[in-house]
């Protein structure tokens, strides 16, 4: 295999094998795993007609002393129970996710990247609905699939901060399924991040929809703030995606580094009062966030734009430190394919 991991940006690259099960008759089938990346589907499936299909996102990880391991799967397949019940969707069993995370990875071993080239193996499980429906109503039928494909760092430039902007445009639809990892909410942030690109940000901080005075996550990640006396903070609300990098971040924090932590509401009109910001996520990993832009008005962190605020770092090496062997884990967090 001819790849230069250390360039590798966050994109798809077509791997040798994926997983795929059927829901038919009110069951999954037995699973299996197939070379076919194609995925061929009546016209009228329920999926291109009204979107009904939710995703998951982990990785693995090739540790110092050549295991491969996964981070946490188990919090993805019930959280993927979750978005499915909200949309209707036949829950995958968590056992069987487990299993099938590790089974595909298993048949790509070759594909996860060598430790240390700052590059791992993104794991993307996702499920949708297959038969033909018109009316207004969910699908009888049902595809789960999991590819893989080795990634570098969602920003380019590595752990150079970023620049966010507070956009006019809501995040996910104001329905209420803002929680919800799916499809629906990345299709309606498509503008504006598009529009952001366009403006020179990198990412856009959403507000919520109902006051639009309080700070929720960007596109694909949460939020996470760092006070003047270190106070590790994180946006409460039941309109975002619950981040399992950033539960982790939180548990962290205080287990690992002896940091308070707080999940409360944080008002935009507080961002000025905070030393440190950055990004949480599974592509984000911990992405240090150095300026808000909100309608002109620049909202500069002490860390600033060329350096890595102190805590954000001693986070990003924690987390990545136990991800990839190099510190103890917490129980359960770490399972070896
Ligand atoms: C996936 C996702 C995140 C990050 O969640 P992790 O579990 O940490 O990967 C954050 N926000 C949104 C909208 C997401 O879809």
């Amino acid at each position: 295999m001819d790849i230069d991991w250390k360039n590798l940006g966050f994109g798809y690259t077509k791997t040798d094998y994926r997983y795929v099960s059927n829901f038919k008759d009110g069951m999954w089938d037995k699973g299996s795993i197939t070379e076919d990346a194609n995925v061929v589907l009546n016209e009228c499936a329920c999926v291109f007609q009204y979107a009904q299909t939710c995703f998951e996102g982990l990785k693995a990880y090739r540790t110092a002393d050549n295991k491969v391991v996964c981070f946490r799967p188990d919090m993805n397949a019930k959280r993927m129970i979750e978005s499915a019940k909200r949309l209707e969707m036949p829950p995958f069993p968590e056992d069987r996710f487990i299993e099938a995370v590790k089974k595909v990875v298993k048949a790509n071993i070759d594909w996860v990247p060598p430790y240390g080239s700052g590059a791992t193996l993104y794991i993307r499980p996702y499920m949708f609905g297959t038969n033909p429906v018109m009316g207004v109503k969910p699908a009888t039928e049902y595809q789960f699939r999991i590819f893989v494909a080795p990634v570098g760092p969602y920003f380019k430039g590595g752990a150079k901060p970023i620049t966010l902007r507070v956009p006019d445009f809501d995040r996910a639809a104001p329905h209420g399924t803002g929680h919800v990892k799916a499809g629906l909410n990345y299709a309606m942030s498509l503008h504006a991040i598009v529009d952001a690109h366009n403006q020179g940000y990198d990412e856009n901080m959403y507000l919520d929809s109902a006051t639009r005075t309080k700070v929720e996550e960007t596109g694909g990640a949460n939020i996470i703030f760092v006070t003047k006396d270190n106070k590790v903070v994180t946006p409460k609300s039941n309109t975002i995606l619950p981040s399992i990098t950033r539960r982790s971040l939180m548990y962290v924090a205080q287990k690992y580094l002896g940091l308070e932590t707080e999940e409360r509401e944080i008002y935009k009109e507080e961002l000025a009062e905070f030393k440190e910001c950055a990004l949480c996520g599974t592509a984000a990993v911990l992405s240090p966030v150095g300026k808000v832009v909100d309608h002109g008005k620049e909202i500069c962190f002490p860390s600033g734009m060329e350096k890595v605020g102190e805590i954000t770092q001693k986070l990003y090496d924690t987390l990545t430190g136990i991800q990839m062997g190099r510190i103890e884990a917490p129980e359960g967090w770490i399972v070896e394919v």
